[in-house]
């Protein structure tokens, strides 16, 4: 047959970076492309105890259905961490997801009709995009500089732009840039947000794992009326493979993503929730993310560093006060995806994620996003290395 599809499955598209990135698995590849946690601190043993414990749990609890928003104690553990990092909840503020993409999916499907626009840091998060594009958003792309989202483009920008319905941002260390939302800006977005009624979407999987620099409120914290929706993850500071998740919205909003949830996949995993609520019980995750933080601000310093040392010294680099990517610019002309097609990839035998596609309204060409997490202090070494006596020879 030839489907006939929904109108909205024109923008459910591949996009070209998913191919290149499939080249980048080859294991002869030093891929700086995915953004993976380091596996060799995925906490194994822990978690075989945990998932061994929960399963023997009586009547076959943690293998039955639960509730759609999610296990109440695993609700109530995750209220008290947001409360104790400053965002007082309780669980009947939190619905379990799985994972936060599922949050963007939800957000979305709640707010946006086809032609609404959604404002975003530009660039912004790939999957946001991906999880957006089916709801047909408009998209209008902030600029950002050191401090985040310029916001007196953002005042701009709202001012001519009626159809605007929500705002999306990674406020700390965001992917792809590495760039985190000041404290100033934080509050002038929520005037703005507040003036113009719109809805936050604060999507804050990396906010854990900082390095250095103060410790900043959310903007969930700083929401007086209601309109920001918090996304939480357990995917980079425990394993993603756990698909867990979670949301802390008004009553309003937490409703809606409810129904969603309950018509989307009924429930998080059962023994997936129930492994998380275990391990928060057993073991001290904040202890566990203090030795995330310090190999990841070691491996961050390892790949700055040869990048000082290796590339061209006109290429920009950000360097982050957390999380798991910096971001590359280079001289006008420069294009990421060409040099990693023609060059990066089958000559010098490394992967990184070409820029454009990051950029939801217009493409530039000459950016690339570096993930540090992944690779061995080693291979990181090895691999800027060779992509910079590669880019020397280019360029
Ligand atoms: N938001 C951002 C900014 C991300 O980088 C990611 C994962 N890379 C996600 C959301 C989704 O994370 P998860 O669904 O694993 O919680």
């Amino acid at each position: 047959m030839t489907p006939r599809f929904a109108a909205r499955m024109d923008r459910v598209q591949p996009n070209a970076i998913g191919e290149l990135l499939a080249l980048g698995a080859d294991p002869g590849i030093i891929s700086f492309g995915g953004g993976y946690p380091d596996p060799t601190l995925f906490p194994a043993a822990a978690l075989e105890a945990v998932f061994s414990e929960v399963i023997r749990a009586p009547g076959g609890l943690s293998m039955q259905y639960a509730p759609s928003d999610g296990l109440p104690r695993l609700k109530e553990q995750v209220a008290a961490l947001m409360t104790a990092d400053g965002t007082p909840c309780g669980a009947d503020d939190v619905l379990i997801l799985q994972g936060s993409q599922q949050g963007l999916d939800f957000a979305a499907k709640m707010m946006v009709d086809p032609g609404d626009v959604i404002v975003t840091e530009d660039p912004t998060f790939l999957g946001a995009r991906i999880a957006f594009d089916p709801c047909e958003p408009a998209y209008a792309a902030i600029p950002m500089d050191a401090e985040g989202m310029r916001m007196d483009v953002l005042a701009e920008v709202l001012a001519r732009t009626p159809r605007a319905k929500m705002i999306y941002t990674v406020p700390e260390f965001q992917n792809p840039t590495g760039v985190t939302l000041s404290l100033a800006r934080r509050k002038r977005l929520i005037e703005m947000a507040n003036a113009h009624d719109l809805v936050v979407l604060e999507d804050t999987p990396y906010r854990q794992i900082r390095f250095e620099g103060d410790h900043l409120p959310t903007l969930k914290s700083l929401d007086t009326q209601g309109r920001v929706i918090h996304l939480g993850s357990f995917s980079k500071v425990l394993v993603p493979g756990l698909r867990v998740g979670w949301a802390v919205a008004s009553p309003a909003l937490l409703h809606k993503m409810k129904l969603l949830k309950l018509a989307a996949d009924t429930q998080t995993s059962t023994l997936n929730m129930a492994a998380a609520s275990l391990f928060l019980d057993r073991h001290d995750l904040s202890a566990h993310i203090d030795l995330l933080r310090a190999a990841y601000r070691r491996k961050k310093d390892v790949m700055l560093d040869a990048i000082r040392r290796h590339f061209p010294q006109d290429v920009a680099v950000t360097d982050p006060e957390g999380g798991l990517f910096t971001w590359a610019s280079f001289p006008e002309g420069f294009d990421a995806t060409a040099f990693m097609r023609d060059v990066a990839l089958p000559k010098a035998r490394v992967a990184y994620v070409p820029g454009g596609s990051f950029f939801p309204v217009t493409e530039r060409p000459n950016h690339a996003r570096f993930n540090y997490s992944a690779q061995s202090e080693a291979r990181i070494e090895a691999g800027i290395a060779a992509l910079g006596a590669a880019l020397k020879a280019q360029m």
